[in-house]
């Protein structure tokens, strides 16, 4: 458990990668002499450092959604300890295998960074203020929300510090510098927008310098091309500690005019107060509930809060073209369809590179109606941005004209089940209730998918799933279907009744594919109406049959499909009600 790590002799807490190095160069520096410490930019994160070959290596331990831990780009594990099992068999990307802890010396505790302490204190306020709650109803709301608490607290506790100055100008911030004691790097931050974009003001050799700090779509803070962090505090801890690029460290907050400051027990809490969680569902929590939250709500399956879209640097990655010269295509097909072929490649950009999925479209005569396509499936991807939705980067028009996606690589789940049948029923259902985060999420934008299946679902890594194949997607403009001017080669074991008799495309349309997808997922990527024909399979359904149930497959699952193929659209459920039905399973299945 991630919660055993304070405990584990070789965790040194919130220290530095400077004092991670001292404590490994004291131990020996052997090949694969390793530590853990506590990131000190990702909430809730780690950093393992390595020795090899007389050098330090370090490397995050992102605490993915899920509450899983992976080395960036690397293979998820349940906790830090894991990873570090894991890492001591398979070096996997890292410099060396991990073969020795560096305990701490003698009597050297691991470091409590100064805001882990007050944290702990207002997550406590908060509860009992905000929820009036004590003693062991108050113990217990505080492990069920831990994940979103610390993240309330930790995005909100910088209004409470000395150096945060609120929202005064450019001006007011150089006068309230100016006008107490004149030392090198006394600092301040203030809000500049309602944005969460703020600047730093730093007094350096009499003069007031400004720096901006900029929110990214993640909501990741961050001085222009420097380092991200998830919270203001974080950011004034690092640069106290080292310039990286400023003029000089951060030394002393800068008092506010009159001692005016509010002290930890009055400003923040009100303001935490009507302050609502982030995502789950999208629903606030009750403000005066006795009891937090409804179980639904106290899960959170997938913090997408902290899920780092592409789109998340402006710098990067805001252009919908692709320069061919950034592009580097690799051999060996990811797969193929009838516009073409599917390749690997790597994206170039200007600060960091990005494996990608290249849809090319083949050339030939004749192909304007597949390029037509091909650039309407692009203008659709282009305008989703969900974690379960595969992520259109650009297009790229030169030797071909190709459709430059972010990569699924373990790629189509029904495959992918066919190969893993030790795969757990409780991995499918996440997976799955991940496909209907998605599904939800394109339900709320006014998207119809119409070709949802488990082919269409590619997979990140076993744990994470996102919906492509956009090919046949509409936006609904004005109503809530599209009416298809004819039949054409059609996924009909996918599709509900309406769509065959009456061409209408919906919402509610794509949940009856969803309730396939779900049987193609629990049946581990068999074929639906496995030997039967189209026409059939149509006749089967108007006679008000419906497939049974996979073997093995989770009887709640099973009534769920059967809700998905209610024949009368208006009675069949949306996403947003199949979503929260499927959280709830899997929260049941998972405690
Ligand atoms: P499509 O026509 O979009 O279904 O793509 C055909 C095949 O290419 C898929 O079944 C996948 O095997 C592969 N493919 C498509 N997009 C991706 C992606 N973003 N990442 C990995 N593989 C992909």
């Amino acid at each position: 458990m991630a919660d055993k790590v304070p405990t584990l002799p070789y965790f040194y807490g919130n220290i530095t990668r400077e004092d991670a190095e001292d404590y490994l160069r004291q131990a020996g520096m052997s090949d694969g002499l390793y530590l853990l410490r506590q990131s000190r930019n990702y909430l809730g994160g780690f950093a393992l450092s390595v020795a090899y070959n007389r050098q330090c290596y370090h490397y995050t331990i992102e605490r993915e959604m899920n509450d899983t831990y992976a080395i960036a780009g690397g293979k998820s594990h349940r906790n830090p300890i894991d990873v570090i099992d894991y890492h001591a068999q398979e070096s996997d990307g890292l410099i060396c295998l991990l073969k020795k802890p560096c305990n701490r010396p003698r009597g050297v505790e691991p470091k409590v960074g100064a805001f882990e302490d007050l944290k702990e204190q207002l997550i406590r306020q908060y509860v009992k203020q905000t929820w009036n709650l004590q003693g062991a109803a108050l113990e217990q709301a505080i492990i069920s929300q831990r994940p979103q608490l610390e993240k309330l607290i930790a995005t909100t506790a910088h209004e409470k510090m000395p150096w945060f100055h609120g929202s005064i100008s450019r001006e007011e911030s150089e006068l309230r510098l100016h006008n107490s004691a004149r030392v090198n790097g006394k600092f301040l931050i203030r809000q500049r927008d309602t944005n969460g974009s703020f600047a730093l003001g730093l007094l350096h050799n009499g003069q007031v310098m400004h720096y901006r700090i900029d929110k990214d779509k993640a909501g990741k803070l961050s001085i222009p091309d420097g380092k991200k962090f998830d919270t203001l505090w974080q950011l004034v801890e690092h640069y106290s500690y080292k310039p990286d690029g400023l003029l000089r460290v951060l030394t002393e907050a800068c008092p506010h005019p009159d001692g005016s400051h509010r002290g930890p027990a009055s400003g923040i809490l009100s303001r935490l107060k009507s302050y609502s969680f982030p995502k789950p569902g999208q629903k606030k929590v009750p403000k005066h509930a006795k009891i937090p939250s409804p179980p639904y709500l106290q899960y959170m399956p997938m913090d997408t809060e902290v899920y780092e879209s592409p789109y998340a640097d402006p710098d990067e990655l805001r252009t919908t073209t692709v320069d061919r010269k950034q592009l580097y295509l690799e051999d060996g097909e990811l797969g193929s369809g009838n516009f073409g072929t599917v390749l690997r490649g790597i994206y170039k950009m200007r600060k960091k590179e990005k494996p990608v999925a290249v849809k090319i479209l083949k050339n030939e005569e004749n192909n304007e109606a597949i390029k037509q396509d091909m650039l309407r499936e692009a203008e659709v991807m282009q305008q989703l941005d969900n974690p379960y939705i595969v992520r259109m980067i650009g297009i790229c028009e030169a030797e071909n004209l190709m459709l430059v996606m972010e990569l699924a690589e373990l790629g189509p789940l029904h495959k992918f089940l066919q190969r893993n049948k030790h795969v757990s029923m409780k991995n499918i259902t996440e997976l799955v209730h991940q496909v209907s985060m998605g599904m939800k999420y394109l339900e709320e934008h006014n998207f119809v998918h119409r070709d949802l299946a488990a082919r269409n679902v590619l997979l990140v890594t076993q744990h994470y799933a996102k919906i492509s194949d956009f090919g046949l997607s509409k936006a609904l403009e004005d109503s809530d279907c599209y009416k298809s001017k004819g039949v054409g080669k059609w996924p009909v074991k996918w599709y509900a009744p309406e769509c065959m008799n009456f061409f209408k495309f919906s919402c509610k349309s794509d949940v009856w594919s969803f309730g396939v997808l779900m049987w193609e997922a629990y049946s581990y990527g068999q074929k639906p109406y496995k030997g039967m024909k189209g026409n059939e399979v149509i006749q089967m359904i108007e006679s008000g049959q419906r497939m049974a149930a996979p073997v093995n497959c989770p009887p709640e699952m099973y009534d769920l499909m059967k809700k998905c193929w209610t024949y009368k659209v208006d009675e069949r459920p949306g996403f947003v009600v199949v979503e929260p039905r499927l959280r709830q399973y899997y929260y049941d299945i998972s405690h």
